[in-house]
């Protein structure tokens, strides 16, 4: 079958592999209709991460199934799903208390609980960018969608980045009339605000410095916050009355950068903690290593972020962060899609064949105008 395949930094193929097939009972194969690129996918093309060449990338998935193995019995071929990113076994501590990103069981890397497809240290599964997908445990971890192709665009965020950003703000402690200040305009902060407004928020500021990205905010009926205008910090504070906001949520991670293009991975940490006000909550779920060798400074290199942990804790503030267990919330966000209230769609800009993903990669890592989130047919 033809997948996209991990060449080396800033290079990705697509190339003919072995087909994805049912290895275990549990099993079951996935024909891809649809897999997104995500801004994780650009950690691994940017060379920071130990992924090994000729890895089949993708953790963004849906299809139909094609295949089951002889201890399926709830998902039968030809059932339309979502496949969450991640690969859990529904059985151990961490999976019964609905922390799937932390399953202790599919992850044999050590140190890591959790694992997911086509990831550097995330278990040896392969992506789904490709035309088919191996996915274990398939009973627990697979969402049923209807049948047909409707909402397609919109289901295909259910696999990651619309449950992402909606664990962003569960994890701020956010409740309804509150004020939101998302860090991030890229596909999972616009999917964080977008379930801040969704759950009642009363204003949500979203702070970037991409004008397309920041319009796509205002579209949905954030308040765009421009980075290039000057300290985000300050611009939410006169917009508050110097009072800040009861929530942030960090969508950027460690490549977060000053409008100069300058990496620090510390910044948008300590823009949370100046902004959010005293004993509010902020959900981390901009991605963080333990190791980095891409970073700009050498304790960054050991994942050691110089963040105002000070201020912080005098502030009485709260932090949540890490891997969202994407099986919390998919069924209730598949159902808003369906009762036409949540339309996480509007963030796509291009739909792509398999053969176009170097270029998708290429033009997304660059957040070239226009390019927020691009979706892959390989059927197409
Ligand atoms: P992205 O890289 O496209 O978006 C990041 C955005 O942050 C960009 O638009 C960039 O311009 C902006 N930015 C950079 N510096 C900034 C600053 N100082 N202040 C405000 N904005 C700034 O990627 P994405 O797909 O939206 O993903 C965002 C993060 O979420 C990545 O770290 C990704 O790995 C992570 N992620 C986490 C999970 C999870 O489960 N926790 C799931 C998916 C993605
Ligand atoms: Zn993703
Ligand atoms: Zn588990």
């Amino acid at each position: 079958m033809k997948a996209v395949v991990y060449k080396g930094a800033f290079e990705v193929g697509v190339e003919d592999v072995p087909d994805a097939k049912v290895q275990e009972p549990n099993d079951a194969v996935i024909r891809i209709t649809t897999t997104n690129i995500c801004g994780s996918d650009l950690h691994m093309y940017e060379g920071r991460t130990s992924v090994e060449e000729g890895k089949v990338l993708g953790h963004e998935n849906m299809g139909i199934v094609e295949e089951v193995g002889p201890g399926v019995t709830r998902i039968k071929v030809g059932d339309r799903v979502s496949v969450p990113f991640n690969i859990a076994c529904g059985t151990c501590r961490n999976c019964e208390t609905g922390w799937s990103s932390f399953c202790l069981r599919t992850n044999p890397t050590e140190g890591m609980d959790g694992a997911a497809y086509g990831y550097a240290n995330m278990g040896p599964y392969d992506g789904g960018q490709a035309e088919f997908l191996r996915v274990p445990y398939a009973d627990f971890n697979l969402l049923k969608l209807p049948a047909g192709t409707e909402h397609e665009n919109d289901f295909t965020m259910l696999s990651d980045i619309f449950p992402t950003g909606w664990h962003g703000v569960e994890l701020s402690g956010q409740q309804p009339g509150d004020t939101v200040a998302v860090f991030g305009a890229g596909p999972v902060g616009l999917m964080a605000a977008h379930s801040a407004l969704l759950r009642g928020s009363s204003q949500v500021f979203v702070v970037d410095k991409e004008a397309d990205r920041l319009a796509l905010a205002t579209k949905i009926g954030a308040t765009p916050i421009d980075l290039g205008q000057g300290d985000p910090v300050q611009q939410i504070l006169d917009a508050t009355n110097g009072r800040g906001t009861d929530r942030g949520v960090e969508a950027v991670g460690y490549q977060a950068h000053d409008p100069s293009g300058e990496e620090h991975p510390e910044l948008v940490l300590d823009n949370l903690v100046q902004v959010v006000r005293t004993t509010g909550g902020i959900g981390v779920v901009g991605v963080y290593m333990p190791q980095d060798p891409g970073a700009s400074s050498d304790l960054a290199k050991e994942g050691r972020i110089p963040w105002q942990y000070g201020q912080f804790f005098t502030k009485g503030q709260s932090m949540g962060t890490g891997q969202a267990p994407v099986k919390r919330y998919n069924r209730q966000l598949r159902d808003l899609i369906i009762a036409g209230r949540a339309t996480p769609s509007f963030i796509v800009s291009h739909e792509l064949t398999l053969d176009q993903a170097p270029e998708g990669y290429s033009r997304f890592d660059k957040r070239e105008d226009g390019w927020t989130k691009v979706l892959l047919h390989p059927g197409k």
